[in-house]
């Protein structure tokens, strides 16, 4: 979630009169870590991965499922040997990590350290994963358990949470008539001051609408009355027929994804990168789609992205362009949860077709101070918001030693990539965070993900791939990739040359538009496997790059075993999980071709999941059998107590 700043929260009118404070000193500090870091160079490549897991309740006599309400109590325990650590001021090598999330049902899970660039610690994620899965699942009651689950299906229907809690929609943070404030995670203000600065800001509480999947017995128009849950007449306004409604940040927030970030040599390779995994950010977000079911109800979409993007909306209706612009500074076209606007590479400059707003002031302030326009048009396109949460002890700052301004509105600035520069006085480099993507269901699923993510970036630098098109055409893809079964049946523009290096194509001049000969649409199996004879496919890359580095046996069946899963997941062989879920709701026994997944529908899901995510349940459609070392066919799961020893 981000930067973590602890002391009082300041209102909402008290955080807004500070804005073009944080602002200007947020730039301020970032021209200064620019400057002092700029030339850094060599940093190894490091990685980790994030994973979000939600926690669940299950009252097996009521067959209910519930999320459970526990972070509070689980999160300290969790983080007690790093806490200890850090007060005694040992550097002790811990196996995870553990962060708190928007939700007193989340946990956040990161490796104790990043991964290196050795190949064999591509080993050790998905062993890491177990371990974290199994640390977290020690703290809880044989009758809860921990899921890594993008969104639960029954959020914000009645008696979600356990224990129950009630909406206040007129004094709570959030005025939900679905999320309760209690649900929100009560150990840091963070969570709450933003959900309430946000709906205060915006001026209305945010409205997320997601097309229904209406099912043959799906009543039309599909309307709901929210009288009965308090509503005075914003709900009703804000809701469209056919669609699930839903108005609280805890919507987008409370869902779960799965987060790579790379340290790069320098800040150009960083750049470079954060380019080229832009393009690439539709594509996985559809393969990894994993959240068809809001608010108990099948939706027409596979992801929650536009859920997310519309749950922390906090612009106001002048800036989203219903009302005639008067106070506000500028119509912003996209909430602050959104996909990448801008390339920030200099061979990303000629595909930058979006119309960008950008604080034109803090943009001639980075400029005049030595930092290259392009790089300054992003900063100053992530600075054209106000901050959302702001602690009054942290106001006034040294700007040459502290970056909590420029980090309050970059970590509130949640795009489908993110370009970290280095903390100050830190041996940490430059780097970028890969966000798009929804969490599986099992380690080894969430594992195959991280480690294609990773090889990809490091067949990206060696063959110096190129995978850019036009900005706009990346916003298409975003949303062709939501679409419901996009990853079989979608069309993606994608770059025809890839392998053509940084030279530009003969067709276009460097500073010319591209030309539309450069991109072509694909479907998510070409773009994996490959167009024989016309397109390599990244799979194979993948694969031709691999050829010329040394693998152990034991790496190398690794290696095959997850781009396996990968070619098989993108050519549909394997359904996505936002398949398997529709799948299992259609074929429920109590399922009423509405749409609607009903108490028990979800406790039989949630079961499943948990089910599936142990390992007792092998699902050919969405799992695939191991590659071994020869002689070693047996599956040699690690056991608990290999776990506990620390494996
Ligand atoms: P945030 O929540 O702001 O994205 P986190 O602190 O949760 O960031 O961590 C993101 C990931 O970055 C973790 O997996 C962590 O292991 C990894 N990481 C830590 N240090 C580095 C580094 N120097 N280079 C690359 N990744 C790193
Ligand atoms: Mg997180
Ligand atoms: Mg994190
Ligand atoms: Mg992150």
């Amino acid at each position: 979630m981000g930067l973590l700043s602890e002391g009082s929260p300041l209102s909402w009118e008290e955080t807004r009169q500070y804005a073009d404070h944080i602002r200007k000193h947020g730039i301020k500090q970032f021209i200064n870590i620019y400057h002092k870091l700029k030339d850094r160079t060599n940093d190894q490549l490091k990685w980790g991965d994030e994973i979000e897991y939600i926690m669940v309740h299950f009252d097996d006599a009521s067959q209910r499922a519930q999320l459970l309400l526990k972070a509070h109590e689980v999160l300290p325990k969790l983080q007690h040997k790093e806490h200890e650590a850090i007060e005694k001021g040992e550097n002790v090598q811990l196996h995870s990590l553990w962060r708190p999330e928007y939700a007193d049902y989340m946990i956040e899970g990161t490796p104790g350290q990043p991964y290196g660039s050795y190949l064999h610690c591509f080993n050790q994620v998905e062993n890491n994963m177990r371990r974290r899965r199994h640390e977290a699942q020690k703290m809880l009651d044989a009758n809860s358990a921990v899921i890594t689950f993008t969104a639960f299906p029954r959020l914000g229907c009645p008696d979600f949470t356990f224990p129950s809690a009630k909406t206040d929609p007129i004094d709570g943070v959030s005025r939900s008539l679905f999320f309760p404030d209690e649900a929100i995670f009560p150990g840091h203000p963070r969570f709450s001051t933003l959900t309430r600065n946000i709906r205060q800001r915006r001026g209305k509480k945010v409205a997320i609408n997601v097309p229904a999947f209406i099912d043959k017995k799906t009543p039309r128009p599909l309307v709901e009355d929210y009288i009965p849950l308090g509503d005075d007449g914003e709900a009703k306004r804000a809701a469209k027929p056919d669609h699930i409604y839903m108005d609280a940040m805890g919507f987008g927030m409370g869902c779960c994804c799965l987060q790579v970030t790379f340290q790069a040599c320098n800040i150009d390779e960083g750049r470079f990168l954060y380019d080229q995994l832009t393009a690439l950010c539709p594509i996985l977000l559809s393969v990894s789609a994993a959240a068809p079911i809001f608010r108990g109800h099948l939706a027409d979409v596979d992801c929650r992205w536009s859920v997310i993007s519309g749950s922390v909306d906090d612009r106001t209706d002048e800036e989203r362009g219903v009302e005639p612009l008067k106070a506000a500074r500028f119509r912003i076209p996209k909430s602050r949860y959104d996909s990448v606007d801008c390339y920030i590479s200099p061979m990303g400059e000629r595909y930058n077709d979006i119309k960008m707003v950008v604080d034109e002031d803090l943009l001639k302030e980075m400029v005049d101070n030595g930092i290259d326009r392009q790089l300054a048009l992003h900063m100053a396109h992530l600075f054209v918001r106000d901050p959302v949460s702001v602690f009054s002890e942290k106001i006034n700052q040294d700007d040459e030693n502290e970056t909590d301004h420029f980090e309050n509105l970059q970590s509130t600035n949640w795009q489908t990539m993110r370009f970290k520069p280095p903390p100050p006085n830190s041996p940490i480099g430059w780097r970028v965070e890969f966000r798009p993507m929804e969490i599986q269901m099992t380690d080894f699923e969430n594992a195959a993900f991280v480690v294609f993510i990773v090889l990809l970036t490091r067949v990206i630098v060696s063959f110096q791939l190129n995978f850019l098109i036009p900005m706009s055409k990346v916003e298409e893809n975003m949303k062709e990739a939501q679409k419901r079964d996009a990853a079989r049946q979608g069309r993606f523009h994608f770059r025809k040359d890839i392998v053509a290096g940084t030279t530009e194509s003969p067709s276009c001049k460097k500073c010319a538009r591209p030309s539309k000969d450069e991109y072509t649409q694909m479907s998510i199996n070409e773009i994996f496997n490959g167009i024989p004879g016309v397109f390599p496919g990244l799979i194979p890359l993948i694969k031709d790059y691999l050829k010329d580095v040394d693998l152990d046996v034991d790496t190398s069946c690794t290696l095959q075993t997850y781009l396996r899963f990968m070619r098989k997941k993108a050519s549909g062989e394997l359904q996505t999980t936002a398949r398997w879920l529709r799948d299992f709701v259609e074929q429920h026994a109590d399922y009423k071709q509405d749409g609607v997944v009903s108490e028990k529908i979800n406790y039989d899901l949630m079961k499943a999941c948990e089910a599936v995510a142990r390992g007792d349940v092998f699902d050919p459609k969405l799992h695939i059998k191991r590659v071994r070392p020869p002689g070693q066919d047996q599956d040699a799961e690690l056991s608990d107590d290999d776990l506990l020893n620390g494996q």
